[in-house]
């Protein structure tokens, strides 16, 4: 029995648990010693049953407890929250899927599976489109999580042979997709440096037959710069690793990472625990599985290839000061791999051409110039790569059957909320994305509560929470968001530097309550915030934001030249990157914050069209280490994630609700004069049994179909009487 307990060891819900798979049934019951001790050590299964349930210290305690007993899954709700456990734990098998299928959320212990079987079902019966948002900081195991599902359906979900091939095109664009826009970090030794939303879609029968993905926001300052410990994204290294020698020879690359000056910024080309040679084997098998072709990897490798060129391809100064190249080989490389012509290329990279009423001035660069129109080159060039790939996965993916309907499940796998010592517009931008997914959360949870309660016919009790729309309107509002104010000096011809950017702002959202900066702040403050800082209140917290950069990240500007110069490329994939139309069109291209927003827009959309089920993933410890819970780490997060919040929501009215029939079933020995002769209608059935236990008034309420239990302590010791 104890060792059940371990493997299963869920407080009241273990028990019914117990009861619901049959045991309760053959005589094993718990002694009231045992439930109460398992309650203890264990926790309890769901936090909404948590009698201190506005406690931030119990709920962390409750964390605490499961994950010490490996039990690293826990709801809120319908929520499910995860702490990586950073070891491999044995219920991911085939056989524990088996468990999950088909099986009601609280009949089993809480898991990943639970949630993907019932976004699964609803899909399936009421044939709405489904979507699970997965968030938390880097190294939580979203990722982990999302191919998990993927997984789970992979096994789980009817197949045949057409399914098999999407199956595999599902499961195989991870390691390609991972190959391109995962590094190693700080933080995680497979940290995705870009969002991933994808769609996986379902056919009458409920099997897989297509899929889309969308992307946002590579990290593509990764290309040209590593900070200490870190990696650059880990397709360089597999292709140096991995690649054969043929292969390296045609594309000119040597297999030392140490060659190549965009490889050593971190000082660790090499990491224990990522084997860069089977990496690329596996993502070599996966680019066949999604259809590319023996010349379609030779010209995406050329390109890889010759991002490392670019990265050696020095300056020197001439009398006048301006740049020259003096790197010859790099250049005859690069104009092999990118397939360009290699003066053109050469002038490219040490001139600036601009178009100034109507015509072309040529103005050469100086070193730090030159070296920066290097590096936003090749930023482009693998940013735009990174987009492509992408678009090819896709292609891959697609339904051959379009016009048939289909329902679609949807996965987010998106960087959680940052606080770094120095935040940037990086930080900016993602932090922004959590507002949205935040405002999106609390906008959902409490409506499909309210509908719950509308469909029983109980009474609504409005909820105190706090709505973090103003803050998204801080950001991104038209004429007066951050986001406008950032492209308007971005725009501003002359002078307009990062810091003219921070005093447009300073005048323009001087009174916000979520804003502040050094000058706006009072005596005791300012010392917190510097001269080229302003501080957002973040619905997680308050994160302070250095301008820096921002208007150079924003603009995101690769010189005419360098463009022209890569739309004459013959390189078919870099062709297809840098379109024609680009030097024409008279419009300005969208700023990164802007694409950024409106793409941010789209996903909003997509995801209010589906019914949304979270999983809020946390990380244990920054060591990397299996069974280390680190406090302080772990209540950051319960913050950041707005986990108490989303408690108070779920918990503002009623703890605990089930069905009648299914409470009848479980607690109807409690009241032995009625039962088992008992023959009405469960509803009741259910007002007669809790009269018999003395509930109160205020304790409970009776719906259309369900009972709603306001407190734990009431159902516990109902739960407990069962015991005895
Ligand atoms: P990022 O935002 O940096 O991409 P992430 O949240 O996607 O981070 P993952 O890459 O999923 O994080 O997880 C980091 C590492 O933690 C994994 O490489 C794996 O070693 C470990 N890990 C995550 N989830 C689990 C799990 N369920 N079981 C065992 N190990 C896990
Ligand atoms: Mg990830």
């Amino acid at each position: 029995l104890l060792n059940f307990l371990r493997t299963f060891p869920l407080a009241l819900p273990t028990s019914l648990c117990f009861w619901l798979q049959g045991l309760g049934a053959n005589g094993i019951r718990l002694t009231m010693e045992s439930a109460l001790t398992a309650r203890d050590r264990v926790g309890v299964q769901d936090f909404v049953l948590l009698e201190n349930f506005t406690s931030e210290a119990a709920f962390i305690e409750n964390l605490r407890k499961r994950f010490k007993e490996n039990l690293i899954y826990t709801y809120i709700g319908s929520v499910l929250v995860s702490v990586n456990p950073y070891k491999e734990l044995e219920i991911y098998t085939k056989q524990n899927m088996e468990r999950y299928r088909g099986v009601s959320f609280y009949e089993v212990s809480p898991h990943l599976y639970a949630i993907a079987d019932n976004s699964y079902r609803s899909l399936r019966t009421e044939r709405k489109d489904q979507c699970i948002l997965i968030s938390g900081e880097s190294g939580a195991g979203k990722t982990e999580a999302t191919k998990k599902i993927l997984q789970y359906y992979a096994v789980t979900c009817p197949a045949s042979q057409q399914v098999e091939t999407v199956k595999d095109r599902l499961l195989q664009s991870n390691p390609v997709l991972e190959a391109f826009g995962n590094a190693k970090t700080l933080r995680n030794d497979n940290s995705s440096r870009f969002g991933k939303y994808m769609d996986v879609q379902f056919d009458y029968r409920g099997a897989p037959v297509g899929g889309h993905i969308l992307n946002y926001l590579l990290e593509k300052s990764r290309v040209v710069h590593q900070n200490h410990g870190e990696r650059n994204f880990h397709i360089f290294y597999q292709l140096l690793e991995g690649g054969e020698e043929d292969l390296l020879r045609r594309l000119g690359l040597e297999k030392n990472p140490q060659q190549y000056h965009y490889l050593v910024k971190g000082h660790c080309a090499r990491v224990s625990s990522i084997n860069d040679k089977n990496e690329w084997k596996i993502m070599r098998r996966a680019l066949s599985v999604i259809s590319f072709n023996d010349s379609e990897v030779e010209d995406l490798l050329s390109i890889v290839a010759s991002v490392l060129h670019l990265g050696n391809v020095q300056f020197a100064a001439d009398e006048q000061g301006n740049a020259q190249v003096t790197t010859e080989n790099q250049i005859k490389y690069l104009a092999r791999l990118l397939a360009v012509d290699g003066s053109v290329l050469r002038d490219a990279l040490i001139h600036k051409k601009i178009i100034a009423k109507g015509e072309e001035l040529v103005s050469p660069l100086n070193l730090e110039q030159a070296a920066y129109a290097r590096d936003a080159l090749a930023k482009a060039i693998y940013g735009r790569t990174f987009s492509w790939l992408v678009n090819k996965v896709n292609k891959s993916l697609a339904y051959k059957a379009s016009w048939r309907s289909t329902t679609v499940l949807g996965l987010l796998d998106i960087y959680g909320f940052e606080v770094f010592q120095h935040n940037s517009f990086e930080q900016f931008c993602i932090n922004y994305c959590n507002e949205k997914l935040q405002q999106l959360f609390i906008e959902l949870t409490l409506k499909s509560e309210q509908e719950e309660y509308e469909s029983e016919g109980i009474a609504w009790e409005p909820v105190q929470y706090f709505n973090n729309k103003i803050i998204c309107d801080l950001v991104e509002e038209k004429f007066k968001g951050i986001i406008s104010i950032l492209d308007e000096e971005c725009l501003r011809p002359g002078d307009a530097t990062d810091m003219t950017f921070l005093e447009k702002l300073e005048e323009t959202v001087k009174n916000h309550p979520h804003f502040l900066t050094h000058k706006l702040a009072d005596q005791k403050t300012r010392k917190s915030l510097g001269r080229e800082e302003f501080r957002l209140s973040h619905y997680a917290g308050d994160v302070t934001y250095s301008v820096a950069g921002f208007l150079d990240k924003n603009n995101d500007l690769l010189f005419r030249n360098l463009k022209e110069t890569m739309c004459n490329s013959e390189n078919p994939i870099i062709n297809q990157c840098f379109d024609r139309t680009e030097l024409t069109d008279k419009k300005r291209p969208e700023t990164a914050a802007t694409q950024f927003k409106n793409s941010l827009s789209k996903l909003m959309e997509i995801l209010m069209s589906k019914e949304p089920s979270y999983i809020r993933c946390m990380k244990p410890n920054d060591a990397k280490q299996a069974d280390r819970f680190d406090e302080v780490l772990i209540r950051h997060q319960v913050k950041y994630l707005g986990l108490m919040e989303n408690l108070r929501v779920r918990r503002a009215g009623f703890a605990y609700r089930r069905k009648y029939e299914v409470f009848l079933q479980r607690y109807k020995s409690l009241c032995p004069e009625t039962w088992p002769t008992w023959d009405g209608r469960p509803y009741d059935g259910v007002a007669v049994l809790v009269k018999h236990l003395g509930y109160k008034p205020e304790e409970y309420k009776m719906g259309r179909t369900k009972i709603f239990i306001r407190f734990p302590k009431t159902l516990f010791a109902t739960e407990d009487a069962l015991e005895v």
